[in-house]
C-alpha cells in the first residue's frame, strides 16, 4: 500500500509539472523522492493542487492529437511482463525464421533507401520509431503500413528510461503511439526502449497501451559506424532461426547500415533464412 502511494503521488507530481510546460520541463522527481516525508498531511496539500492541475494535461497526452483518428484503447492489455521478448518462440522460426528490425527513424535521408532494399527482396521489417522523428515524416509511417511493414513505439526523443519519472515517461510513449494511430490508423502493438533499458515502469506503461516489450538477439552495432563489412558480418555470423536483428535507419549518419542491408539481406535469403514478423503472444 505504502509504495502504491508513493507511486500514485509521483505520478500527481509528474503530471503537475509537466503542465507548467513541455519538453522543456525538467524531469521529474523519481517516484520514490517525496514518499518518505510524504505524511497524510502532505497528500492532502498534494492531492487537489497535483491532481487539479495533473488530469487535464494527462487526458490530453492520451487523446488523439487530430479528430479523425480516435485513439481506442486495446481489446486485451497484454500481461505486464517482467523482461523483454528477445527472439521468435519455437513455433515461429520453422523456415529458418528470422526478423529484421530498425530503430530511431524515421530519417529522409536512410529509410526511403531501405524501404526500397526491403521491397526489392519482398522482405517486411519492424520500425521501432521515434515519436519525435514520425511526426515530421509522416509520409515515411505511412509508405511504412502501407508496403506490409510493421510501426512499433521507441519513445518520443529516446531517452534513457530509468533516468525519467513515471509521468514524463507515459508521456514519451504515449505521444509517440498517438502519432503512429494518427498517421496509420492503429496504434503500435510493440514497444522498444532505447538503449535497451527497460524498468517497471516501461513494461507497465507498455502494457496499459497495448504493447508487447521487444529486445534483440543480434546487434549490428551499425550506430557505431564501424563499416559496412563489420555490420554485414555481424548480421550474417548473427543469423539463427528466431534471431531478431537490430539495425538503425536514424540518428546518425546511416549510409553505413543502408548499404550493409543490402549487402546482407540477399546473402541471408540465399543461405536459406527467411525474413518474418512476430506474432503477438495470446492474451
Ligand atoms: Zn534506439
Amino acid at each position: 500500500m505504502l509504495l502504491r502511494a508513493a507511486v500514485f503521488l509521483g505520478v500527481a507530481t509528474a503530471s503537475a509539472m509537466l503542465t507548467g510546460g513541455e519538453t522543456d520541463t525538467p524531469a521529474p522527481r523519481s517516484p520514490a523522492g517525496p514518499a518518505p516525508a510524504a505524511g497524510p498531511g502532505a497528500v492532502g496539500a498534494a492531492g487537489p493542487r497535483g491532481l487539479g492541475a495533473g488530469l487535464p494535461e494527462k487526458s490530453y497526452r492520451l487523446r488523439p492529437m487530430t479528430a479523425e483518428s480516435p485513439v481506442r484503447p486495446p481489446a486485451a492489455k497484454p500481461a505486464v511482463r517482467t523482461r523483454p521478448i528477445l527472439e521468435l518462440p519455437e513455433q515461429e522460426r520453422s523456415g529458418r525464421a528470422m526478423v529484421l528490425t530498425f530503430d530511431d527513424g524515421p530519417d529522409p535521408r536512410y529509410t526511403p533507401a531501405i524501404l526500397d532494399t526491403l521491397s526489392r527482396h519482398g522482405v517486411r521489417a519492424m520500425f521501432f520509431v521515434c515519436g519525435e522523428m514520425a511526426t515530421d515524416n509522416r509520409d515515411l509511417l505511412r509508405r511504412m503500413a502501407s508496403e506490409g511493414h510493421v510501426i512499433g513505439n521507441h519513445t518520443w526523443t529516446h531517452p534513457l528510461i530509468p533516468s525519467l519519472g513515471r509521468g514524463a515517461l507515459e508521456s514519451e510513449i504515449g505521444r509517440t503511439s498517438e502519432v503512429v494511430q494518427s498517421c496509420v490508423g492503429e496504434p503500435p502493438v510493440w514497444f522498444r526502449a532505447p538503449y535497451g533499458a527497460w524498468n517497471r515502469a516501461a513494461f507497465e506503461i507498455g502494457a496499459d497501451l497495448g504493447m508487447e516489450p521487444m529486445a534483440w538477439t543480434v546487434d549490428t552495432l551499425d550506430w557505431k559506424e564501424p563499416g559496412t563489412g563489420a555490420i554485414v558480418s555481424r548480421a550474417l555470423d548473427g543469423a539463427a532461426p528466431g534471431a531478431i536483428v537490430l539495425n538503425h535507419d536514424a540518428g546518425g549518419d546511416r549510409s553505413q547500415s543502408v548499404q550493409a542491408l543490402a549487402t546482407y539481406l540477399p546473402q541471408l535469403l540465399a543461405r536459406g533464412y527467411r525474413m518474418t514478423l512476430p506474432t503477438l503472444p495470446s492474451r
